[in-house]
């Protein structure tokens, strides 16, 4: 089945030519209460969490960005981590008083929080929704108790189901996690426990294959033949049966990983994946914000915070900001930048707005043998100027971004 071709046109603000329909807004939550093992996030473990040191951090950083940003429209707020569901609710309260203070909040301001399906994080859940979260994306990863301990997760499947339904009784949005292509895992027994997992009801979900990534836990098992991965073939037709079950129950693959309910796609990462401007503000946060260059031209800039997070903090408290690096980027970036972003998601890529965004011609960004070669092989179509990359292209998205884009 072709979802690219059933997938209706993406739900949120139309966009805006340039920065986007309205500025996406990353709070980074540094801390976790254990490492899991094939994470490689930037997430640290502390005997205990520097609570106030941190909520303030994050606020006089978000106040120096404003200042130069000025009262833009503010489209979402994304709290990621780490763990911000271990933040005190009082903290973030503040934060979306202050961005909404220091932006201008559009009327249906998405506000999401990430939270994993403990107890401790658990009581907090009603304390975030009294503090404006709207939007809840739990970090369940697996239902099978077997699976979780591999994963080094510390709930049970039990608990990961009673967290989706408190959540559902106090969010009027909610996702959630799962990861598969775990070692072992056969298609029938993936089969099943998404199924399972779409009966929740979530409106949104993200589905990852594992992957091994370099400097974790799992890098060193792997290394050692410890842990066996599944192989290619296994991989793809696990990534087709995710495709087809979560059809089946109405939600639609709108970007590489994430499925949707029709009109529930998560704005905040939709900011990301159009190339809109998005602020990022905590420990290692990135972001691409549109500012006056030194001539007065509009230009695309990317700004990084330190990744430590003592280091950031002691830094946002002596400078006002933790920012180690801004760079003014240039062509061919911004134009790489937006095709590897754009082409993730089922609406693929508007040759208009490319062109509005990055100054160059979409077909002036690709390698012209490359792009008709992948449309002859249906990995790519044009469809009413937009260039969308079919289900059998986004299996191959990463050789075919190496080859195609210029
Ligand atoms: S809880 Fe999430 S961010 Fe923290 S270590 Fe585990 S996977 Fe990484």
């Amino acid at each position: 089945m072709d979802l690219v071709r059933r997938a209706p046109p993406l739900a949120g603000p139309a966009a805006s030519p340039q920065q986007g329909p309205g500025l996406a807004l990353y709070i980074h939550w540094p801390f976790c209460l254990a490492k899991c093992p094939y994470c490689d996030f930037n997430s640290h473990v502390r005997e205990r969490i520097p609570q106030v040191r941190f909520a303030q951090a994050l606020r006089t950083e978000l106040a120096t960005e404003a200042a130069r940003l000025g009262r833009r429209p503010l489209a979402s707020i994304f709290f990621g981590g780490g763990t911000p569901s271990l933040m005190e609710p009082s903290s973030v309260a503040a934060l979306i008083e202050d961005a909404c203070r220091l932006f201008e909040p559009m009327p249906d301001l998405e506000i999401t929080l990430e939270a994993n399906p403990t107890s401790v994080e658990l009581g907090r859940l009603r304390g975030f929704r009294e503090a404006g979260v709207n939007r809840v994306s739990l970090g369940v990863q697996s239902l099978e108790d077997d699976a979780l301990r591999t994963l080094g997760r510390a709930h049970s499947g039990f608990e990961a189901v009673a967290a989706l339904e408190l959540a559902r009784s106090i969010f009027p949005r909610i996702s959630f996690d799962l990861i598969y292509a775990r070692p072992g895992q056969t298609v029938a027994a993936w089969q099943s426990e998404l199924d399972r997992a779409l009966e929740l009801a979530a409106d949104h979900l993200s589905l990852y294959q594992l992957t091994i990534e370099p400097g974790t836990k799992f890098e060193a098992l792997h290394r050692q033949g410890l842990l066996a991965m599944p192989d290619e073939e296994l991989g793809a037709a696990l990534y087709e049966e995710t495709a087809a079950v979560a059809a089946r129950h109405g939600l639609l693959g709108y970007e590489v990983s994430n499925y949707a309910r029709p009109g529930s796609e998560s704005r905040h990462n939709l900011a990301y994946w159009r190339y809109g401007d998005y602020v990022g503000i905590g420990p290692g946060a990135h972001g691409r914000i549109t500012l006056p260059d030194a001539n007065g031209t509009s230009a695309i800039f990317a700004t990084r915070r330190h990744r430590a997070p003592e280091p950031w903090a002691e830094r946002v408290e002596r400078l006002g900001h933790g920012s180690t690096e801004e760079t003014r980027l240039r062509a061919p970036e911004p134009e790489r930048e937006m095709l590897l972003m754009g082409l993730r998601l089922s609406e693929g890529i508007d040759a208009d707005r490319f062109a509005a965004r990055t100054g160059t011609a979409l077909v002036d960004a690709l390698e012209p043998e490359i792009l008709e070669a992948a449309i002859e092989a249906e990995y790519l179509r044009w469809h009413e100027g937009c260039l969308i990359p079919t289900q059998a292209g986004r299996l191959r998205l990463e050789a075919l971004l190496g080859a195609l884009v210029r």
